[in-house]
């Protein structure tokens, strides 16, 4: 017999979640109001350091939602790294927009602000309150970095930056939540914050987002754009709206989530701790970086292959299915990604570099030690060949 199968990342749901969603079904609060989305909304601000959060059905959606209601649209340019997940980049085409790609430090593989500061006086020139891209004619509008694995990127940096440029920041978190930078709740750290709640991510509700910021106007404008723009009690809208809210059902999956959250965190961190010290004793390949001037819910664990003449990822990754463990490769940078090819971008030799390289490895919140000992000895069986 087959040892059992250790998964990628799964969702870590148990008694609280199922009553919570009880308490749903008991109380008929099933749809798209109810006392969990305002508890949810409440909670998540309280932690990201925020007034308030807003609720969306998808972390994607609360990309779209903060772009779009800061007034981003057609022939605008938003800052992205190219190594993030594809849906950051949706989020800016969804707002009629185009990303600028940038390429990202290797000390924390987010966006790198000497690049970008770099990319910002070569390529930008002031017209009346807009700051132009020159090759383009388009309005660079906002900076999206992306706190990749769960780590902010440098945000005092980019503080400096916004300023300096004028510019917004809306900040993918989608991981990132319950994190700090520098001692700060991340939530203090950019304009708009945006967090996913999707099944792989540190919490889940099954699917959801959720956006937090410093503005209260600006997070009541986003909340009335994201639930139809109505104006309360009877059918008036003041503007277009969108039906992005999250369910109650959903928000109850994540306030009992957010019970666990801090333990979550601890234990992702022990998991990453663990394959790290194991990784480094094996020649040929090393850990994924780990800034300590920051928090990080070390989303993902896993390995980056430095030695041209070990197995590549996608071979390894099938070794280890073998033996019934799921790795997987990582992000594709998207200016490699078909709809994103033309789009405007700077020197990706950090990210073209490193995508290929990587191994991420079996890191849900249930794994045990002895599971977690079968995947670095299975790992450590793959690079040494025997
Ligand atoms: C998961 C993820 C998203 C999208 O979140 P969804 O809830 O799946 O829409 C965006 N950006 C990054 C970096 C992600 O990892």
């Amino acid at each position: 017999m087959s040892a059992a199968r250790i998964p990628l990342a799964i969702p870590n749901v148990g008694s609280g979640e199922a009553r919570n969603l009880q308490k749903c079904v008991d109380d008929n609060w099933v749809s798209s109001v109810g006392p969990f989305v305002s508890e949810f909304e409440e909670r998540v601000g309280d932690l990201s350091g925020t007034p308030r959060g807003v609720a969306m059905g998808a972390g994607t959606l609360a990309l779209h939602m903060s772009l779009h209601c800061l007034g981003v649209g057609a022939d605008d340019l938003v800052i992205l790294p190219s190594f993030t997940f594809i849906a950051s980049a949706n989020s800016i085409a969804h707002a009629g927009a185009r990303p600028w790609f940038i390429d990202i430090d290797p000390g924390s593989w987010s966006l790198d602000p000497a690049a970008v500061r770099a990319a910002l006086e070569a390529h930008t020139q002031r017209r009346g309150e807009d700051l132009i891209h020159k090759p383009s004619g388009k309005r660079v509008a906002a900076l999206m970095p992306v706190y990749t694995l769960g780590t902010p990127a440098d945000m005092d940096a980019f503080g400096a930056i916004a300023k300096e440029y004028g510019l917004p920041i809306v900040a993918d978190a989608a991981a990132a939540i319950g994190v700090d930078f520098r001692g700060r709740p991340i939530g203090e750290m950019a304009d708009l914050t945006c967090y996913s709640f999707n099944g792989n991510k540190t919490i889940t509700c099954g699917g959801g987002g959720m956006v937090v910021g410093r503005d209260p106007e600006l997070l009541q404008k986003i909340k009335h754009i994201s639930t139809t723009a109505r104006v309360q009690p009877n059918y008036d809208h003041d503007a277009i709206g969108y039906n992005y809210r999250m369910t109650n059902l959903q928000a109850a999956v994540g306030c009992a989530q957010l019970d666990r959250l801090e333990d979550f965190i601890a234990v992702k961190r022990r998991i990453r701790t663990r394959y790290d010290e194991a990784i480094t004793e094996i020649p040929g390949i090393s850990a994924f970086p780990l800034p300590e001037d920051r928090g990080s819910t070390c989303w993902f664990s896993g390995f980056l292959v430095d030695d041209p003449a070990l197995p590549r990822p996608p071979e390894i990754c099938a070794e280890l299915a073998k033996q019934n463990i799921e790795a997987r490769i990582f992000w594709k940078p998207v200016h490699l990604q078909a709809p994103y090819m033309d789009c405007p971008c700077e020197d990706q030799s950090t990210a073209e570099a490193l995508w290929d390289r990587i191994v991420t490895l079996p890191c849900s919140t249930m794994l045990t030690a002895s599971d977690q000992d079968r995947v670095i000895n299975a790992v450590r069986a793959i690079i040494s060949g025997k």
